[in-house]
């Protein structure tokens, strides 16, 4: 079934370590579309978000002690829209199976995702990010009702 996302969309933000910074410029140059929206981050990248915007965050846990897994978790449960996740391509994670878990469960269920400030901009500058939005969902059915034997 496809999901009907409102004008005001719930964006999760993550960023390693080493791509902090970035996210932390990329929400200050974008605070004023960004105040249209609810916000969730993992703990460390919410609480720089929150400290440089001034505004309340939903912080999840550090992404390493499973912040990664409750995005996964909001994304299935049909409660987070957009994800935008600076990660970091020159340094192994120790949760890097938690980070490829939240990749596959942004391509299930459709959610745009934004993995650099390139992206992040074309999805901040969406005319979709003022206004209602169908997301198609792919018809899972056949699936759940497989023949297991
Ligand atoms: P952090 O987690 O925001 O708590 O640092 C991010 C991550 O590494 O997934």
């Amino acid at each position: 079934m496809n999901r009907n996302l409102t004008a005001r969309k719930r964006i999760a933000m993550i960023a390693h370590d080493h791509k902090k910074e970035d996210i932390v410029q990329w929400a200050t140059h974008n605070r004023h579309t960004l105040a249209k929206h609810e916000l969730y981050a993992t703990g460390t990248t919410g609480r720089l978000i929150e400290e440089a915007l001034d505004r309340p965050v939903k912080k999840l846990l550090s992404g390493p002690l499973g912040g990664d897994q409750q995005i996964g978790s909001l994304i299935a449960t049909g409660d987070i829209d957009i994800v935008v996740f600076f990660w970091d391509p020159m340094e192994a994670q120790p949760h890097d199976p938690d980070i490829k878990a939240l990749l596959r469960l942004c391509a299930v269920w459709n959610i745009p995702m934004a993995c650099d400030r390139s992206t992040a901009d074309f999805i901040i500058t969406s005319p979709f990010m003022h206004e209602a939005y169908e997301v198609i969902i792919t018809d899972y059915s056949a699936y759940l009702k497989r023949n297991i034997v």
